[in-house]
């Protein structure tokens, strides 16, 4: 008996004493709050340069430097002190949860920035996409020394995999760190053609140029990351007075799509299911992907249908009575037994349920040959096991002309209408609009949205 085993209660507010969320956040002077993630290359530098960002900006001690530059110092490599700072903050890794997206946090005087860190390595691109899911925007780290950007970009890299999975998951804006320029002597030249490569590239990819930032700098020395140039920089001076990093960063939040899904119906992905104090013995985190919360909603939990109360809430740790799309929360609950609840379920709004579907039109495009088979189907951080049962039609780029109807197969870089089926029994709730990945034997071979 389900009620018998609930551990706490706390009564749904009557609709009298509701904020009204939308106007509440329309008027509030509170920093806007931002998700990035991080992609490129191994060793192309982002650990560092997130190290710098995060030490610059003031979220990590001087004192945790120091720590970690005695320490990588006795090891020989003092030049990792910075990336360790990354890692130090890294909640997720820290926690031991699975091998997951690690996050950390900085701020300016405008903006709460949440950093999702997607390691580089080829078995690591679920964790991308997970991170990708999540993110306002991506920033793309570039190693330019010689040799290193086209061992990233052409040969075995990620870099171009990164580039396009980002794209087909929605992710629409790009800050380009053209790093370690000082190895090159901070030669304009090699900024250059590093920039008309990705940028030719991207492009085709189906970004727009003006939501591209290319940034010329050095993580290891933060040469133009958050400090203005100064007569260290005289090289690169010479020919570059654009953006910072930091500048490029705040540029890149975009408000205006956050906007519209504050208005639609709620949904937020678990990523954290914990036994709390006393006092809070049930409790969830995730982000907000649409709508918006408040403390005293009753909200409804699937793939277990089960309702809970929201007793309290807090958006980056601290206490807050609502919170709307792009926040990431840890929700207080109420009248829930947590055997119903799981990293990956759904928390959506009751009245507005999602039902998870079975059959799926997508609109895809294929990163490899596709055929009728067994694929992987991923959302997020979820997935489960699928078949593409139906090639539909290949669609041309661009104009959304249908060019074949029931092609036999779909080749590499082609744009097509798929029918997907996916076993719900799985838990993975997908619905319309989402983006999913279909992956094969660790290959991705399409990724698109669902219609
Ligand atoms: P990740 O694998 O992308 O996270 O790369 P890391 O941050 O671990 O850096 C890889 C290597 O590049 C390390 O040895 C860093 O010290 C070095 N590195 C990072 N940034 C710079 C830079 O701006 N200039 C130079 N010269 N080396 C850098």
């Amino acid at each position: 008996d389900v009620d018998t085993m609930r551990i706490d209660t706390a009564p749904a507010k009557d609709q009298k004493d509701k904020i009204d969320v939308l106007k509440a956040w329309k008027e509030s002077t509170e920093k806007q709050v931002v998700n990035f993630v991080v992609v490129g290359h191994v060793d192309a530098g982002k650990s560092t340069l997130m190290g710098r960002l995060l030490y610059d900006t003031g979220a990590v001690a001087e004192r945790t430097l120091q720590k970690f530059r005695k320490e990588s110092e006795q090891i020989g490599k003092g030049s990792f002190a910075l990336a360790w700072v990354m890692d130090s903050t890294d909640e997720e890794r820290e926690r031991g949860v699975t091998i997951d997206i690690a996050t950390s946090h900085f701020s300016t005087p405008k903006t709460h920035f949440t950093i999702l860190d997607a390691p580089g390595h080829a078995d690591f691109i679920p964790n991308m996409i997970a991170g990708a899911s999540q993110a306002d925007f991506a920033v793309l780290v570039i190693d330019s020394s010689p040799n290193a950007f086209e061992a990233g970009f052409h040969r075995q890299g990620q870099t171009k995999e990164h580039t396009l999975l980002l794209r087909s998951l929605g992710v629409k804006k790009l800050v380009v760190a053209v790093n370690k320029l000082d190895v090159t002597n901070w030669s304009q030249d090699r900024y250059l053609e590093i920039l008309q490569q990705v940028e030719q590239f991207t492009l085709n990819a189906g970004y727009r140029r003006e939501n591209i930032t290319f940034v010329p700098l050095a993580g290891l020395s933060g040469i133009n990351v958050i400090h203005p140039l100064g007569p260290d920089a005289a090289a690169l001076t010479a020919w570059y007075s654009g953006p910072t990093l930091l500048e490029a960063l705040e540029t890149a939040t975009s408000t205006g799509e956050a906007d519209r899904a504050v208005d639609k119906p709620l949904r937020l992905i678990l990523t954290d299911v914990f036994r709390g104090s006393i006092q809070n013995p049930v409790s969830v985190s995730g982000r907000i992907d649409s709508g918006h919360l408040q403390a005293g909603d009753e909200i409804l939990c699937i793939p277990s249908k089960q309702l809970a109360t929201i007793k309290s809430l807090s958006i980056n740790e601290t206490p807050a009575q609502w919170a709307v799309a792009g926040h990431n929360v840890v929700l207080n609950l109420a009248n829930i037994d947590p055997i119903h609840l799981r990293v990956g379920d759904v928390v959506c709004d009751k009245n507005w349920p999602l039902e998870p579907k079975e059959r799926l039109t997508m609109k895809l495009l294929a990163f490899e040959t596709l055929l009728p088979m067994s694929v992987d189907v991923h959302k997020g951080r979820l997935h489960a096991p699928g078949e593409v049962k139906v090639l539909l039609e290949t669609v041309e780029k661009g104009t959304g002309v249908v060019s074949k109807i029931r092609p036999r197969v779909v080749k590499a870089g082609e744009l097509a209408r798929v029918g997907v089926m996916v076993q719900v029994e799985h838990g993975v709730p997908i619905e319309t609009g989402d983006k999913v990945v279909l992956r094969s034997r660790g290959v991705t071979v399409a990724a698109g949205v669902v219609e």
